[in-house]
């Protein structure tokens, strides 16, 4: 459980609110040391905060989902932050216990239940990453999509977790600012005009005008994967008739 009411997190954020995010930071490690941890999707807009935790703390663990859908760009952009930062980073996977499901249904899960597919890709295995911290630092900015406006600098999550997000009140232009300042690399893609990248079956280039997330889930209502909304502290995907069906068939199986 976490040591801060729900109170104290609202007023310590709203304190924080006027910090930078190296301050942030620097805030937060000093509170949860060694406790804590970075999520990251390794894209452009990575790449400062995984620069900031390099210097203040170069042991601070970087989660990374690997949902086996990467683009292999992520995977060398990857590799490259890791060496010429040197940063200590640990894959997550999905649990085994939906091999079989994956098996039968995981093929092009993404098309049919896309939600079902983010849950047992990314949220499941990092609600099972976070038990082992008290505190997640994210990189997710105000401006990015109407969902992450409402943020706040300091979130309780589920069992206690304190989530973190330095970069709130960053703009995309502060983001470059800081890889032109720094000379930091961009992820390879980003010249050909993907501005937010995830899963590659998920995620396509964007048009001049078009918003920085527009080529993500393209054409569904899906905006978020669900780590950054109620679905993180949700114990399983909601209305996934798909899941329902399949755990009703194997119950009816095992009892025959
Ligand atoms: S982004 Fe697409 S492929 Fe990746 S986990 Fe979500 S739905 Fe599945």
């Amino acid at each position: 459980m976490s040591a801060f009411t729900s109170l104290e997190i609202k007023q310590l954020s709203k304190k924080l609110e006027d910090q930078s995010p190296q301050q942030i930071i620097a805030w937060a490690i000093e509170t949860f040391s060694p406790q804590i941890a970075v999520s990251s999707s390794f894209q452009t807009q990575s790449v400062p905060l995984l620069h900031m935790v390099s210097k203040i703390d170069p042991e601070m663990l970087i989660f990374f989902l690997d949902t086996g859908y990467h683009f292999w760009e992520t995977l060398m952009f990857r590799e490259q932050l890791q060496r010429e930062l040197g940063l200590k980073i640990q894959n997550l996977y999905v649990d085994g216990q939906w091999k079989t499901f994956l098996s039968r249904f995981g093929r092009d899960l993404y098309e049919h239940d896309p939600d079902l597919c983010c849950y047992l890709r990314k949220v499941q295995p990092m609600q099972k990453a976070m038990k082992t911290v008290r505190a997640w630092i994210s990189g997710i900015r105000r401006d990015q999509t109407a969902t992450r406006q409402s943020a706040q600098i300091l979130e309780l999550e589920r069992e206690g977790l304190i989530k973190i997000n330095p970069l709130l009140n960053w703009t995309r232009q502060n983001v470059h600012e800081y890889i032109r300042e720094y000379n930091l690399p961009s992820h390879p893609l980003y010249e050909k005009g993907y501005r937010s990248i995830g899963c590659k079956p998920c995620t396509r280039a964007v048009i001049v005008g078009e918003d920085e997330r527009a080529g993500r889930w393209a054409g569904k209502e899906k905006t978020e994967c669900g780590l950054h909304t109620e679905m993180f502290n949700q114990d399983g995907p909601k209305n996934s008739t798909l899941l329902q069906g399949f755990i009703l068939t194997s119950n009816q199986e095992e009892t025959r």
